[in-house]
């Protein structure tokens, strides 16, 4: 009796196995609020335009109000990030320099959990004298120059993320962030010209942080980028890429 079921269990096994990996949707978790931008804009922009893209269940978390130095309660649970495919840092809290309140959140990262940084994700914990949140990012920005229209060129085209990007794109009026430094696990996907100094900082990039993938792009600042398609299309192929989808 028993040798008639063994078949029967192995077929159901190759049948369970055979199932695509990937077809549940993604969870994602939005960390959102603080200094300087339109959150509740932002959050409904991305949510919406990240559909078009790929199955995504998204929880938002928008707090801190326009606050420079708020803290997330969120990141005080150490499995905070556990329930996620992936996490989007767009919070904007630059005066908050606590080493072992930024740990909880990248600790969590290191522990596998991908994310994508947008933005001011690249300004806040500036004040931090370790280079834990800089690390994480794959990159270290302190500063950025005046609003304009800039030219985004891409550097890498095989890359998942740059599919369907198109040769030559122009953001709305946004912010270029200076990049001081480039980590050594990231890898520039896209470039944009200081008009400032004439210098090229990557603006779209990822980063190898301990053998979680995350993706970040420093353009974001108004609306009028976050209602642009190729700039959605742009975050949206970053996202599914660090979910590993
Ligand atoms: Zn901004």
């Amino acid at each position: 009796m028993k040798l008639l079921f063994l078949p029967l269990l192995c077929l159901l096994a190759a049948v369970t196995h055979a199932a695509p990996a990937n077809s549940k949707p993604v969870r994602a978790l939005l960390i959102t609020g603080g200094c300087c931008h339109d959150y509740e804009f932002q959050a409904k922009s991305l949510t919406e335009g990240v559909k078009k893209f790929g199955d995504v269940t998204w929880t938002v978390i928008n707090e801190g109000g326009k606050s420079k130095d708020a803290r997330i309660a969120l990141y005080d649970n150490p499995n905070w990030a556990k329930p996620y495919d992936v996490v989007v840092h767009n919070e904007c809290f630059a005066d908050l320099n606590d080493i072992a309140y930024v740990r909880k959140i990248t600790a969590a990262h290191q522990a596998g959990t991908p994310a994508v940084v947008i933005h001011c994700a690249m300004h806040t914990y500036r004040l931090l004298q370790q280079d834990d949140w800089r690390e994480f990012l794959g990159v270290t920005s302190r500063r950025h120059d005046h609003q304009a229209t800039y030219a985004v060129r891409p550097v890498v085209k095989d890359h998942p993320v740059m599919r369907g990007f198109p040769e030559k794109w122009v953001t709305p009026m946004d912010e270029l962030y200076i990049i001081e430094k480039l980590w050594p696990k990231a890898r520039a996907l896209a470039v944009s010209t200081s008009e400032a100094d004439g210098k090229e900082y990557p603006v779209i990039w990822v980063n190898d942080y301990h053998g979680t993938r995350i993706f970040g792009t420093t353009y974001g600042h108004g609306n009028v980028t976050w209602a642009d398609p190729i700039y959605l299309g742009i975050v949206a192929r970053g996202l599914l890429w660090a979910a590993g989808r």
